[in-house]
Protein backbone atom coordinates (compact mmCIF):
# COMPACT_ATOMS: atom_id res chain seq x y z
CA UNK A 1 0.00 0.00 0.00
CA UNK A 2 1.22 3.44 -1.08
CA UNK A 3 1.57 6.32 1.65
CA UNK A 4 0.77 9.60 0.98
CA UNK A 5 4.04 11.73 0.66
CA UNK A 6 3.88 15.24 -0.84
CA UNK A 7 7.15 14.12 -2.49
CA UNK A 8 5.10 11.78 -3.85
CA UNK A 9 3.03 14.56 -6.26
CA UNK A 10 2.16 12.52 -9.44
CA UNK A 11 0.06 12.16 -11.66
CA UNK A 12 -2.04 9.09 -10.98
CA UNK A 13 -2.68 8.23 -14.50
CA UNK A 14 0.96 8.91 -15.45
CA UNK A 15 2.22 5.04 -15.60
CA UNK A 16 -0.37 3.57 -17.31
CA UNK A 17 1.13 2.30 -20.57
CA UNK A 18 2.75 -1.28 -18.91
CA UNK A 19 0.51 -4.49 -18.80
CA UNK A 20 0.39 -4.64 -15.38
CA UNK A 21 -0.50 -8.19 -13.19
CA UNK A 22 -3.26 -7.13 -11.06
CA UNK A 23 -4.51 -4.70 -13.75
CA UNK A 24 -3.82 -0.57 -13.76
CA UNK A 25 -0.47 0.47 -12.56
CA UNK A 26 -1.17 3.46 -10.27
CA UNK A 27 1.19 6.75 -9.71
CA UNK A 28 1.40 8.33 -6.43
CA UNK A 29 -1.74 9.71 -4.83
CA UNK A 30 -1.69 13.50 -5.11
CA UNK A 31 -1.32 15.10 -2.14
CA UNK A 32 -4.16 17.71 -2.41
CA UNK A 33 -5.07 20.10 -5.32
CA UNK A 34 -6.86 19.13 -8.51
CA UNK A 35 -7.60 15.91 -9.82
CA UNK A 36 -10.19 14.44 -11.76
CA UNK A 37 -12.18 12.63 -9.43
CA UNK A 38 -12.32 12.21 -5.91
CA UNK A 39 -13.02 8.97 -4.40
CA UNK A 40 -14.34 8.96 -0.65
CA UNK A 41 -13.18 5.67 0.93
CA UNK A 42 -10.79 2.91 0.47
CA UNK A 43 -13.41 -0.08 0.88
CA UNK A 44 -14.24 -2.37 -1.94
CA UNK A 45 -16.39 0.09 -3.73
CA UNK A 46 -13.64 2.86 -3.29
CA UNK A 47 -11.08 0.35 -4.30
CA UNK A 48 -12.70 -1.01 -7.67
CA UNK A 49 -14.04 2.79 -8.48
CA UNK A 50 -10.04 3.72 -8.42
CA UNK A 51 -9.03 0.79 -10.51
CA UNK A 52 -12.04 1.69 -13.42
CA UNK A 53 -10.84 5.53 -13.07
CA UNK A 54 -7.27 4.89 -13.43
CA UNK A 55 -8.30 2.24 -16.44
CA UNK A 56 -10.01 5.28 -18.08
CA UNK A 57 -6.94 7.44 -17.81
CA UNK A 58 -7.83 9.82 -15.48
CA UNK A 59 -6.11 10.94 -12.27
CA UNK A 60 -8.61 10.66 -8.77
CA UNK A 61 -7.28 10.98 -4.99
CA UNK A 62 -8.37 7.65 -3.24
CA UNK A 63 -9.17 9.48 -0.11
CA UNK A 64 -9.62 6.79 3.73
CA UNK A 65 -10.49 7.77 7.01
CA UNK A 66 -8.65 5.16 8.53
CA UNK A 67 -4.90 3.53 8.62
CA UNK A 68 -5.55 1.07 6.15
CA UNK A 69 -7.60 -0.06 2.64
CA UNK A 70 -10.40 -2.95 2.89
CA UNK A 71 -13.09 -1.22 4.78
CA UNK A 72 -15.76 -4.17 5.92
CA UNK A 73 -13.33 -6.56 4.39
CA UNK A 74 -10.36 -7.09 5.99
CA UNK A 75 -8.57 -10.55 7.60
CA UNK A 76 -6.97 -10.57 10.85
CA UNK A 77 -3.50 -12.27 10.91
CA UNK A 78 -2.29 -11.14 14.42
CA UNK A 79 -5.10 -11.81 17.01
CA UNK A 80 -5.04 -16.09 16.37
CA UNK A 81 -2.98 -18.57 15.10
CA UNK A 82 -4.92 -18.37 11.57
CA UNK A 83 -5.76 -15.69 9.19
CA UNK A 84 -9.15 -14.30 10.44
CA UNK A 85 -11.90 -12.18 8.04
CA UNK A 86 -13.34 -9.77 10.91
CA UNK A 87 -16.07 -9.12 7.82
CA UNK A 88 -17.31 -10.24 4.49
CA UNK A 89 -16.29 -13.98 4.36
CA UNK A 90 -18.24 -15.71 2.17
CA UNK A 91 -17.98 -14.46 -1.81
CA UNK A 92 -21.48 -15.01 -2.80
CA UNK A 93 -23.30 -16.29 -5.70
CA UNK A 94 -19.56 -17.18 -7.60
CA UNK A 95 -20.26 -17.65 -11.04
CA UNK A 96 -21.36 -14.21 -11.31
CA UNK A 97 -19.57 -12.06 -8.80
CA UNK A 98 -17.51 -9.32 -10.37
CA UNK A 99 -14.50 -10.40 -7.46
CA UNK A 100 -14.46 -14.10 -8.64
CA UNK A 101 -13.42 -13.07 -12.43
CA UNK A 102 -10.03 -11.36 -10.31
CA UNK A 103 -8.87 -13.79 -8.09
CA UNK A 104 -6.84 -15.59 -10.31
CA UNK A 105 -4.93 -12.84 -10.25
CA UNK A 106 -4.12 -12.90 -6.94
CA UNK A 107 -2.41 -16.05 -6.46
CA UNK A 108 -5.06 -16.79 -3.65
CA UNK A 109 -6.66 -19.72 -2.86
CA UNK A 110 -10.08 -19.22 -3.86
CA UNK A 111 -12.43 -22.75 -3.84
CA UNK A 112 -16.12 -23.65 -3.36
CA UNK A 113 -18.09 -23.27 -0.19
CA UNK A 114 -20.11 -26.50 0.55
CA UNK A 115 -23.71 -26.25 0.28
CA UNK A 116 -26.21 -26.53 2.84
CA UNK A 117 -25.66 -26.38 6.39
CA UNK A 118 -25.95 -28.02 9.77
CA UNK A 119 -29.25 -28.06 12.19
CA UNK A 120 -28.60 -28.98 15.80
CA UNK A 121 -31.20 -29.68 17.85
CA UNK A 122 -29.76 -29.21 22.08
CA UNK A 123 -27.02 -31.79 21.61
CA UNK A 124 -27.94 -33.51 18.50
CA UNK A 125 -27.74 -33.17 14.70
CA UNK A 126 -31.33 -32.71 13.21
CA UNK A 127 -32.69 -35.97 11.54
CA UNK A 128 -33.58 -35.61 7.98
CA UNK A 129 -37.07 -35.23 8.41
CA UNK A 130 -36.48 -32.54 10.77
CA UNK A 131 -33.83 -30.78 8.53
CA UNK A 132 -36.84 -30.74 5.73
CA UNK A 133 -39.20 -29.30 7.83
CA UNK A 134 -36.74 -26.46 8.45
CA UNK A 135 -35.76 -26.17 5.10
CA UNK A 136 -39.61 -26.32 3.89
CA UNK A 137 -40.41 -23.85 6.29
CA UNK A 138 -37.82 -21.44 5.04
CA UNK A 139 -38.66 -21.73 1.73
CA UNK A 140 -42.38 -21.17 2.25
CA UNK A 141 -41.79 -18.06 3.97
CA UNK A 142 -38.91 -16.08 1.61
CA UNK A 143 -42.12 -17.33 -1.24
CA UNK A 144 -44.45 -15.73 1.31
CA UNK A 145 -42.27 -12.30 1.46
CA UNK A 146 -41.56 -12.09 -2.35
CA UNK A 147 -45.29 -12.71 -3.03
CA UNK A 148 -45.76 -9.49 -0.47
CA UNK A 149 -43.32 -7.77 -2.01
CA UNK A 150 -45.70 -7.89 -5.50
CA UNK A 151 -48.15 -5.78 -3.11
CA UNK A 152 -48.69 -1.93 -3.70
CA UNK A 153 -47.40 -1.19 0.21
CA UNK A 154 -44.08 -1.88 1.14
CA UNK A 155 -44.50 -4.13 4.57
CA UNK A 156 -42.35 -5.25 7.15
CA UNK A 157 -41.19 -8.85 6.31
CA UNK A 158 -42.27 -10.27 9.37
CA UNK A 159 -45.92 -9.80 8.80
CA UNK A 160 -45.43 -11.54 5.35
CA UNK A 161 -44.50 -15.06 7.36
CA UNK A 162 -46.45 -17.89 7.10
CA UNK A 163 -48.74 -18.25 10.20
CA UNK A 164 -47.98 -22.08 10.01
CA UNK A 165 -44.13 -22.54 10.67
CA UNK A 166 -44.94 -24.02 14.42
CA UNK A 167 -41.96 -24.33 16.26
CA UNK A 168 -39.86 -23.64 13.85
CA UNK A 169 -40.82 -19.80 13.69
CA UNK A 170 -37.89 -18.80 16.17
CA UNK A 171 -35.28 -20.07 13.53
CA UNK A 172 -36.77 -18.95 10.45
CA UNK A 173 -37.04 -15.72 11.27
CA UNK A 174 -33.28 -16.00 12.51
CA UNK A 175 -31.64 -17.42 9.18
CA UNK A 176 -34.01 -15.10 6.86
CA UNK A 177 -33.29 -11.78 9.12
CA UNK A 178 -30.50 -11.21 11.57
CA UNK A 179 -28.32 -14.20 9.66
CA UNK A 180 -28.64 -13.20 6.45
CA UNK A 181 -29.05 -9.41 6.72
CA UNK A 182 -28.29 -8.31 10.13
CA UNK A 183 -31.90 -6.92 10.80
CA UNK A 184 -34.78 -8.58 13.07
CA UNK A 185 -37.23 -9.19 10.01
CA UNK A 186 -39.69 -6.61 11.73
CA UNK A 187 -37.01 -3.98 10.70
CA UNK A 188 -36.87 -5.17 6.91
CA UNK A 189 -38.65 -4.22 3.90
CA UNK A 190 -40.51 -7.11 2.27
CA UNK A 191 -39.68 -5.12 -0.98
CA UNK A 192 -35.65 -4.67 -0.25
CA UNK A 193 -35.65 -8.37 0.61
CA UNK A 194 -37.36 -9.49 -2.33
CA UNK A 195 -34.88 -7.76 -4.60
CA UNK A 196 -31.97 -8.88 -2.97
CA UNK A 197 -30.09 -11.57 -5.10
CA UNK A 198 -29.57 -15.45 -4.82
CA UNK A 199 -26.69 -15.61 -2.70
CA UNK A 200 -26.33 -19.79 -3.07
CA UNK A 201 -22.84 -21.40 -4.63
CA UNK A 202 -20.58 -19.56 -2.96
CA UNK A 203 -16.58 -19.16 -2.45
CA UNK A 204 -13.78 -18.80 0.40
CA UNK A 205 -10.41 -17.71 -0.14
CA UNK A 206 -7.92 -19.43 2.26
CA UNK A 207 -5.95 -16.49 3.22
CA UNK A 208 -8.57 -14.44 3.96
CA UNK A 209 -11.27 -12.51 1.75
CA UNK A 210 -9.72 -9.71 3.38
CA UNK A 211 -6.11 -10.61 1.94
CA UNK A 212 -7.70 -10.91 -1.33
CA UNK A 213 -9.17 -7.62 -1.60
CA UNK A 214 -6.26 -6.04 -0.22
CA UNK A 215 -4.15 -7.51 -3.60
CA UNK A 216 -6.50 -6.23 -5.69
CA UNK A 217 -6.08 -2.41 -3.59
CA UNK A 218 -2.58 -3.14 -2.97
CA UNK A 219 -1.18 -1.06 -6.02
CA UNK A 220 -3.62 1.63 -5.53
CA UNK A 221 -2.23 5.17 -4.31
CA UNK A 222 -4.08 6.16 -1.63
CA UNK A 223 -4.28 8.94 1.37
CA UNK A 224 -4.61 7.19 4.68
CA UNK A 225 -5.77 8.98 8.07
CA UNK A 226 -7.16 11.62 6.09
CA UNK A 227 -11.36 11.85 6.58
CA UNK A 228 -13.41 13.51 4.22
CA UNK A 229 -14.93 16.32 6.65
CA UNK A 230 -16.89 18.75 4.08
CA UNK A 231 -18.06 17.92 0.36
CA UNK A 232 -18.75 21.12 -2.03
CA UNK A 233 -20.76 19.31 -4.61
CA UNK A 234 -21.85 22.18 -6.03
CA UNK A 235 -18.11 23.59 -6.64
CA UNK A 236 -16.71 19.80 -6.62
CA UNK A 237 -14.07 19.84 -3.39
CA UNK A 238 -13.49 17.69 -0.56
CA UNK A 239 -11.81 18.75 2.45
CA UNK A 240 -9.76 16.65 4.37
CA UNK A 241 -7.31 16.94 7.47
CA UNK A 242 -4.64 16.64 5.23
CA UNK A 243 -5.24 19.10 2.06
CA UNK A 244 -8.22 20.31 0.06
CA UNK A 245 -9.03 18.28 -3.22
CA UNK A 246 -10.67 19.88 -6.31
CA UNK A 247 -12.27 17.57 -8.70
CA UNK A 248 -14.87 17.11 -11.23
CA UNK A 249 -16.34 14.46 -9.95
CA UNK A 250 -16.75 13.05 -6.22
CA UNK A 251 -17.63 9.60 -5.48
CA UNK A 252 -18.53 8.66 -2.11
CA UNK A 253 -18.56 4.92 -0.32
CA UNK A 254 -18.95 5.97 3.44
CA UNK A 255 -21.38 3.43 4.99
CA UNK A 256 -25.06 4.53 5.45
CA UNK A 257 -24.41 4.56 8.99
CA UNK A 258 -21.15 7.16 8.41
CA UNK A 259 -23.46 8.93 6.14
CA UNK A 260 -26.14 9.08 8.57
CA UNK A 261 -24.11 10.65 11.18
CA UNK A 262 -23.38 13.52 9.83
CA UNK A 263 -19.30 13.16 9.81
CA UNK A 264 -19.65 14.24 6.67
CA UNK A 265 -21.18 17.88 5.75
CA UNK A 266 -22.35 18.31 2.39
CA UNK A 267 -22.00 22.14 1.06
CA UNK A 268 -24.76 22.55 -0.17
CA UNK A 269 -27.03 20.26 1.92
CA UNK A 270 -27.90 17.07 0.57
CA UNK A 271 -31.55 17.02 -1.19
CA UNK A 272 -34.41 15.86 0.83
CA UNK A 273 -34.81 12.78 -1.78
CA UNK A 274 -31.34 11.90 -1.00
CA UNK A 275 -31.47 12.50 2.94
CA UNK A 276 -34.83 10.91 3.05
CA UNK A 277 -32.89 7.82 1.70
CA UNK A 278 -30.17 7.81 3.84
CA UNK A 279 -32.80 7.51 6.75
CA UNK A 280 -34.32 4.79 5.29
CA UNK A 281 -31.35 2.68 4.85
CA UNK A 282 -30.24 1.44 8.58
CA UNK A 283 -27.37 -0.16 9.35
CA UNK A 284 -28.01 -4.20 10.43
CA UNK A 285 -25.69 -5.36 13.10
CA UNK A 286 -23.46 -8.27 12.55
CA UNK A 287 -20.18 -9.08 15.20
CA UNK A 288 -18.12 -12.26 14.84
CA UNK A 289 -16.50 -14.22 18.05
CA UNK A 290 -13.50 -15.86 16.46
CA UNK A 291 -12.54 -18.77 18.46
CA UNK A 292 -9.42 -20.87 18.05
CA UNK A 293 -9.47 -24.33 19.56
CA UNK A 294 -6.92 -27.28 20.00
CA UNK A 295 -8.11 -29.31 17.58
CA UNK A 296 -11.59 -30.21 16.33
CA UNK A 297 -13.83 -30.86 19.67
CA UNK A 298 -16.50 -30.44 17.90
CA UNK A 299 -16.54 -32.85 15.41
CA UNK A 300 -17.48 -30.97 12.09
CA UNK A 301 -16.29 -31.08 8.53
CA UNK A 302 -14.14 -28.49 7.04
CA UNK A 303 -16.54 -24.77 6.83
CA UNK A 304 -19.38 -26.52 8.33
CA UNK A 305 -21.86 -23.87 8.49
CA UNK A 306 -24.01 -24.87 11.71
CA UNK A 307 -27.44 -23.34 13.17
CA UNK A 308 -29.63 -24.27 16.11
CA UNK A 309 -33.28 -24.98 16.34
CA UNK A 310 -33.59 -22.16 18.64
CA UNK A 311 -36.49 -21.24 20.47
CA UNK A 312 -35.71 -17.20 21.45
CA UNK A 313 -33.76 -14.36 20.03
CA UNK A 314 -30.66 -15.66 21.66
CA UNK A 315 -29.30 -17.36 18.83
CA UNK A 316 -26.33 -17.45 16.40
CA UNK A 317 -24.54 -19.32 13.64
CA UNK A 318 -21.08 -21.11 13.43
CA UNK A 319 -18.85 -21.71 10.80
CA UNK A 320 -16.70 -24.41 11.85
CA UNK A 321 -12.56 -25.62 10.92
CA UNK A 322 -12.61 -22.32 8.57
CA UNK A 323 -10.36 -23.66 5.68
CA UNK A 324 -9.33 -26.36 7.56
CA UNK A 325 -8.35 -24.95 10.45
CA UNK A 326 -9.25 -24.93 14.02
CA UNK A 327 -10.63 -21.47 13.55
CA UNK A 328 -14.27 -21.64 14.38
CA UNK A 329 -16.36 -18.47 13.94
CA UNK A 330 -19.73 -17.78 15.90
CA UNK A 331 -21.41 -14.89 14.16
CA UNK A 332 -24.27 -12.95 16.61
CA UNK A 333 -26.62 -10.74 14.78
CA UNK A 334 -29.96 -8.43 14.64
CA UNK A 335 -31.02 -6.96 17.85
CA UNK A 336 -29.74 -9.52 20.11
CA UNK A 337 -26.20 -9.36 18.41
CA UNK A 338 -25.95 -5.65 18.78
CA UNK A 339 -27.33 -5.79 22.49
CA UNK A 340 -24.56 -8.38 23.26
CA UNK A 341 -21.99 -6.64 21.46
CA UNK A 342 -23.04 -3.23 23.58
CA UNK A 343 -21.90 -5.31 26.72
CA UNK A 344 -18.29 -5.91 25.45
CA UNK A 345 -15.62 -8.13 24.32
CA UNK A 346 -16.42 -10.85 27.73
CA UNK A 347 -19.72 -10.68 27.28
CA UNK A 348 -19.61 -11.75 23.67
CA UNK A 349 -17.31 -14.81 24.43
CA UNK A 350 -19.09 -15.98 27.32
CA UNK A 351 -22.05 -16.15 25.11
CA UNK A 352 -19.87 -18.30 21.72
CA UNK A 353 -18.20 -20.39 24.72
CA UNK A 354 -21.96 -21.38 26.47
CA UNK A 355 -23.85 -21.17 23.06
CA UNK A 356 -21.49 -23.98 21.85
CA UNK A 357 -21.02 -25.85 25.16
CA UNK A 358 -24.88 -26.38 24.91
CA UNK A 359 -25.08 -27.26 21.54
CA UNK A 360 -21.72 -29.68 21.88
CA UNK A 361 -20.81 -30.12 25.25
CA UNK A 362 -18.58 -28.77 27.60
CA UNK A 363 -15.14 -29.53 26.17
CA UNK A 364 -15.16 -26.78 24.06
CA UNK A 365 -14.42 -24.64 26.68
CA UNK A 366 -11.31 -26.48 27.95
CA UNK A 367 -10.11 -26.55 24.10
CA UNK A 368 -10.66 -22.91 23.31
CA UNK A 369 -6.61 -21.04 23.02
CA UNK A 370 -7.19 -17.78 21.97
CA UNK A 371 -10.32 -15.59 21.14
CA UNK A 372 -11.01 -12.52 19.02
CA UNK A 373 -14.41 -10.64 18.65
CA UNK A 374 -14.97 -7.55 16.19
CA UNK A 375 -17.57 -4.35 17.09
CA UNK A 376 -18.38 -3.06 13.88
CA UNK A 377 -20.89 -1.02 15.69
CA UNK A 378 -18.21 0.88 16.99
CA UNK A 379 -15.83 1.43 14.32
CA UNK A 380 -16.04 4.69 13.91
CA UNK A 381 -15.46 5.04 10.20
CA UNK A 382 -17.87 1.94 9.83
CA UNK A 383 -20.84 2.01 12.41
CA UNK A 384 -22.33 -1.14 12.13
CA UNK A 385 -22.45 -4.31 9.91
CA UNK A 386 -24.74 -3.57 6.39
CA UNK A 387 -27.51 -1.42 5.05
CA UNK A 388 -31.04 -3.21 5.07
CA UNK A 389 -34.10 -1.00 3.74
CA UNK A 390 -36.73 -0.14 6.66
CA UNK A 391 -40.53 -1.02 5.91
CA UNK A 392 -41.47 1.89 3.33
CA UNK A 393 -37.74 2.30 1.94
CA UNK A 394 -38.51 0.34 -0.71
CA UNK A 395 -37.27 3.14 -3.24
CA UNK A 396 -34.47 4.18 -0.80
CA UNK A 397 -31.47 2.32 -3.07
CA UNK A 398 -33.00 3.75 -6.20
CA UNK A 399 -32.99 7.10 -4.79
CA UNK A 400 -29.00 6.86 -3.67
CA UNK A 401 -28.05 5.68 -7.06
CA UNK A 402 -28.96 9.01 -8.54
CA UNK A 403 -26.21 11.49 -9.69
CA UNK A 404 -26.28 14.62 -8.05
CA UNK A 405 -25.49 17.57 -10.55
CA UNK A 406 -23.71 15.11 -12.23
CA UNK A 407 -20.49 15.78 -10.19
CA UNK A 408 -21.64 13.54 -7.19
CA UNK A 409 -21.86 9.75 -6.95
CA UNK A 410 -23.09 7.01 -4.37
CA UNK A 411 -21.79 3.85 -4.32
CA UNK A 412 -20.80 0.74 -1.96
CA UNK A 413 -22.61 -2.06 -0.97
CA UNK A 414 -25.73 0.31 -0.22
CA UNK A 415 -26.03 1.50 -3.67
CA UNK A 416 -26.88 -1.35 -5.42
CA UNK A 417 -30.19 -2.47 -5.91
CA UNK A 418 -30.03 -6.71 -5.75
CA UNK A 419 -26.41 -7.36 -3.94
CA UNK A 420 -26.76 -4.87 -1.33
CA UNK A 421 -25.13 -6.06 1.61
CA UNK A 422 -22.59 -7.83 0.22
CA UNK A 423 -18.72 -7.41 -1.19
CA UNK A 424 -19.56 -8.13 -4.37
CA UNK A 425 -22.51 -5.53 -4.99
CA UNK A 426 -20.08 -2.86 -3.75
CA UNK A 427 -17.33 -3.80 -6.09
CA UNK A 428 -19.62 -3.48 -8.77
CA UNK A 429 -21.34 -0.21 -7.34
CA UNK A 430 -18.08 1.14 -7.49
CA UNK A 431 -17.31 0.53 -10.98
CA UNK A 432 -20.61 1.49 -12.15
CA UNK A 433 -20.19 4.99 -10.37
CA UNK A 434 -16.87 5.27 -12.06
CA UNK A 435 -18.31 4.13 -15.54
CA UNK A 436 -20.98 6.66 -14.94
CA UNK A 437 -17.95 9.57 -13.53
CA UNK A 438 -15.80 8.72 -16.78
CA UNK A 439 -18.95 8.58 -20.03
CA UNK A 440 -19.14 12.39 -17.99
CA UNK A 441 -15.70 13.27 -17.89
CA UNK A 442 -14.55 10.68 -20.71
CA UNK A 443 -11.34 8.42 -20.99
CA UNK A 444 -7.98 9.36 -22.43
C1 LIG B 1 -19.30 -8.96 10.11
C2 LIG B 1 -19.59 -8.78 8.64
C3 LIG B 1 -19.70 -9.90 7.85
C4 LIG B 1 -19.95 -9.77 6.48
N1 LIG B 1 -19.97 -10.88 5.71
C5 LIG B 1 -20.07 -10.76 4.37
C6 LIG B 1 -19.87 -11.89 3.56
O1 LIG B 1 -19.59 -13.00 4.04
N2 LIG B 1 -19.95 -11.74 2.19
C7 LIG B 1 -20.22 -10.51 1.64
O2 LIG B 1 -20.30 -10.42 0.40
N3 LIG B 1 -20.37 -9.40 2.40
C8 LIG B 1 -20.28 -9.50 3.76
N4 LIG B 1 -20.35 -8.39 4.54
C9 LIG B 1 -20.65 -7.09 3.89
C10 LIG B 1 -19.40 -6.54 3.18
O3 LIG B 1 -18.31 -6.58 4.07
C11 LIG B 1 -19.69 -5.10 2.77
O4 LIG B 1 -20.88 -5.07 2.00
C12 LIG B 1 -18.58 -4.47 1.92
O5 LIG B 1 -17.31 -4.77 2.44
C13 LIG B 1 -18.82 -2.97 1.88
O6 LIG B 1 -17.85 -2.33 1.07
P1 LIG B 1 -17.99 -0.77 0.81
O7 LIG B 1 -16.86 -0.35 -0.03
O8 LIG B 1 -19.36 -0.46 0.36
O9 LIG B 1 -17.90 -0.09 2.26
P2 LIG B 1 -16.73 -0.13 3.33
O10 LIG B 1 -16.05 -1.44 3.31
O11 LIG B 1 -17.34 0.32 4.61
O12 LIG B 1 -15.71 0.96 2.79
C14 LIG B 1 -15.93 2.32 2.99
C15 LIG B 1 -14.61 2.96 3.38
O13 LIG B 1 -14.83 4.35 3.55
C16 LIG B 1 -14.06 4.81 4.63
N5 LIG B 1 -14.66 6.06 5.10
C17 LIG B 1 -15.80 6.23 5.80
N6 LIG B 1 -16.00 7.54 6.02
C18 LIG B 1 -15.00 8.21 5.44
C19 LIG B 1 -14.65 9.57 5.31
N7 LIG B 1 -15.40 10.53 5.86
N8 LIG B 1 -13.53 9.92 4.65
C20 LIG B 1 -12.75 8.96 4.08
N9 LIG B 1 -13.02 7.65 4.18
C21 LIG B 1 -14.13 7.28 4.84
C22 LIG B 1 -14.11 3.67 5.63
O14 LIG B 1 -13.04 3.72 6.54
C23 LIG B 1 -14.04 2.46 4.70
O15 LIG B 1 -12.71 2.04 4.50
C24 LIG B 1 -20.10 -8.48 5.91
C25 LIG B 1 -19.98 -7.35 6.72
C26 LIG B 1 -19.73 -7.50 8.05
C27 LIG B 1 -19.56 -6.26 8.91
Amino acid sequence: MSKFSRRSFLAASAALAAAPALGPVFGAVPAFGDVDVAIVGAGAAGIAAARRIAAGGRRFALIEAGERIGGRCITDTASLSMPFDRGAHWLYARDSNPIMQLTAQTGLDVYPAPRGQKLRIGRRNAREGELEDFLAGLFRSKRAIVEAARGKTDIACSRALPKDLGDWQRTVEFVLGPYAYGRNLSEISAMDFAHSAERDLSAFCRQGLGALLAKLGGDIPVLLGAPATRIDWANGAVETAKGIFRARAIIVTASIGVLDSGKIKFSPDLPKRQLDAIGKLKMGSCERIALELAGNTLGLARDDLVFEKSEGARSASLLANVSGTNLFMVDVAGNFGRDLAAQGDKAMTAFATDWLADLFGNDVKTAIKKTAVTRWNAEPWTLGAMSVAAPGGENARKALLEPLRDRLWFAGEAAHETMWGTLGGAWESGERAADAVLKKIGRR
